[in-house]
């Protein structure tokens, strides 16, 4: 099965593939062993085209964003690691549409540059911001959800926009953590091997954000008196 989703994921274009990558590489706390397959790209299209992959290959795979809330075993992960790193900023007026690769910290920078208000609570959470919408990310007494006003998602078959009542945002949840469908993803001994919050779903969907639409306000200018 790996030799053969490594040949198809490294023809997709725009993208690059590493055999054996080290995780520790990709991980906060800077421990874990290989991946046997490790997918990178920026590219939303290349992206949706490698889930597909390794989907139709019937491969174990894990959808990895800063890395930041995964412990991985020195033994590594015998499937593919699909990273997904595009991470363009867009604004239109107080909307920012943002690839769910960027870094969470840089989108806090970025809104404050751009004269909106609103995800200064977010400053100094690590992982990007794919991993702050997957597990509804927050501090201060905020969650990302009080921004979000879409996704972006593909659904085991084709990408939609999903708005923010459909996310299902919980305290430190929504629904790419319970239709993300490890049951599918790892056999009983990777799920030893590759942790995060231990959630099983059955359902066959996996939900993979790539653009988030994120709202902030403008910044008003502070009464002269
Ligand atoms: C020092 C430290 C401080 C922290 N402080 C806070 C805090 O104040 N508040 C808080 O909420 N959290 C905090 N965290 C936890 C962590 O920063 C968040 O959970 C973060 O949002 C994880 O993002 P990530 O990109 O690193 O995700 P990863 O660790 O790479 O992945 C986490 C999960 O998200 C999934 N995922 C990642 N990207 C995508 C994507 N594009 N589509 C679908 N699923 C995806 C992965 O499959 C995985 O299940 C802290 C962690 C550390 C180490």
């Amino acid at each position: 099965m790996i030799p053969a989703a490594r040949k198809r994921l490294a023809a997709i274009a725009n993208s690059q593939i590493f055999e054996n990558a080290l995780l520790s590489n990709y991980t906060r706390f800077a421990i874990g062993g290989p991946a046997a397959v490790f997918f990178d790209t920026d590219d939303e299209a290349a992206f949706v085209q490698a889930l597909k992959t390794v989907a139709e290959v019937s491969v174990p795979y894990l959808v990895i964003g800063g890395g930041t809330n995964l412990v991985v075993s020195d033994e590594g992960f015998q499937g593919v690691v699909l990273h997904y790193t595009g991470s363009a900023i867009h604004q239109d007026r107080s909307l920012l549409r943002i690839g769910a690769g960027a870094v969470l910290q840089d989108v806090v920078d970025q809104s404050i540059a751009l004269g909106l208000k609103g995800l200064e609570t977010m400053t100094g959470i690590p992982g990007y911001l794919g991993g702050a919408v997957y597990g509804n990310a927050g501090a201060y007494g905020h969650s990302i959800q009080e921004l979000v006003r879409a996704i972006r998602v593909y659904d085991g078959s084709k990408v939609v926009v999903m708005p923010n009542d459909e996310c299902q945002f919980r305290y430190r949840t929504s629904i790419l953590d319970y239709f993300i469908g490890r049951s599918r993803l790892f056999g009983a001994r990777e799920q030893r091997t590759v942790c995060d919050r231990a959630r099983h779903s059955h359902d066959p969907r996996r939900e993979v954000s790539t653009v988030d639409e994120v709202r902030g306000q403008h910044l008003q200018e502070p009464a002269r008196s």
